[in-house]
């Protein structure tokens, strides 16, 4: 008969299938059909599809929550995990319910994360891009403003929040695209096959593959601001915007479902371009995994626990930090650890931490 966490564990895996299917079937619907639709069903689609991204995703991190706690504590210490959780409703219920409500727009969430993520920001402040086209009939100069200000205040809070607190700010607590997917479904992976370890020759590719995402993200980033201090003068924005939007559709979108579904939680984490800019910063915040705080038993929980293969155990051994760009501050590592020898810490939080 089956336990109550191998219930719990179906339930996640259940709401996991639901939120995928839904995501693609809407997501093609809206980018691939809305168009040549009548215009009843086109609205209609579109106002499921902001349903979706705001009301029900948020309903989702809160349920998946709930459950992994229940599911991880049972084995593990979830201390750092249960911060992790609480930072991702928190930042859910932000961007997703109270923002929207307050600014009366529901497609606030393509603002949600700084540059080079995403040029949705720059396009809309061009003219006669097709972005731009879209949104003034609907949100208007005053919409637009707010839609900008809210930008403005997200990236403010990104990037003074991992200055101070490391990439852990964004990457496990805030980010409502591949950060809070693999930590709010974290026990129900993989939802294919078994559970299979990032080898060392996949790490290579993807390293590859992050410095072209990242030199991508530059391009794009590069030509909208070059257009708008009047530099660039090839007004071809159109196609570079529905390239942009292809490349979401199939780089990211499509590959961060296909590696929830077959790797680990973090796939896309390998190579997210916000995620590359946000590692160099985390650098300047001195953000590192301190590994001498009691003795390490080479038992390697931490290698097997870190989801972004991180060879921590081989530090551990020498009691030396760990300081890869890779890391995004889950904290897996430190709940991992049966001898509590490690710790997450930053500048600032070591000097919080001494007074
Ligand atoms: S690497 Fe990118 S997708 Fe992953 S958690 Fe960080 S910002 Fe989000
Ligand atoms: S080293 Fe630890 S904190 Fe960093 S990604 Fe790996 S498990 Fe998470």
């Amino acid at each position: 008969m089956p336990n109550k966490t191998d219930k719990d564990l179906a339930l996640l895996k259940t709401i996991l299938w639901i939120y995928i299917i839904l995501c693609f079937v809407l997501a093609g619907l809206n980018y691939g059909y809305v168009k040549s639709a009548p215009e009843a069903v086109g609205k209609a689609i579109t106002w499921f599809w902001h349903f979706y991204e705001n009301w029900i995703k948020t309903a989702f991190i809160i349920a998946a929550s709930i459950l992994t706690l229940r599911i991880t504590k049972q084995s593990k210490r979830t201390t750092m995990r249960r911060k992790n959780l609480r930072g991702f409703i928190i930042a859910a219920l932000f961007v997703h319910i109270l923002s929207p409500l307050l600014i009366n727009n529901n497609e606030l969430y393509f603002f949600a994360m700084p540059l080079p993520w995403t040029t949705t920001p720059l396009q809309l402040l061009v003219e006669g891009s097709s972005f731009y086209t879209s949104r003034f009939p609907l949100w208007g100069a005053a919409g637009i403003t707010a839609a900008m200000i809210f930008y403005a205040v997200i990236s403010a809070i990104i990037l003074i929040g991992t200055l101070l607190f490391g990439r852990r700010w964004q990457c496990s607590t805030v980010c409502l695209f591949n950060g809070f997917a693999s930590e709010v479904f974290a026990p129900a992976f993989p939802l294919i096959g078994k559970k299979k370890k990032i080898q060392p020759k996949t790490t290579s590719l993807l390293m590859l593959l992050k410095w072209a995402m990242f030199a991508l993200a530059i391009f794009f980033t590069g030509y909208w601001i070059l257009l708008l201090s009047g530099v660039q003068t090839l007004e071809n924005y159109n196609l570079i915007g529905k390239i942009e939007i292809y490349k979401y559709l199939s780089a990211e979108l499509l590959m961060m479902m296909f590696f929830w579904i077959v790797f680990v939680g973090r796939g896309y984490c390998y190579y997210c371009p916000l995620g590359t800019v946000l590692g160099f910063i985390s650098k300047l915040s001195g953000q590192k995994i301190i590994t001498n705080l009691t003795k390490c038993i080479n038992c390697g929980a931490c290698n097997s626990a870190c989801p972004m293969a991180i060879d921590l155990q081989s530090k551990a051994m020498k009691g030396e930090p760990v300081t890869s760009l890779r890391c995004v501050g889950c904290g897996h590592c430190v709940d991992a650890c049966k001898t509590k020898n490690l710790s997450y810490t930053t500048t600032f939080l070591s000097k919080l931490s001494s007074k």
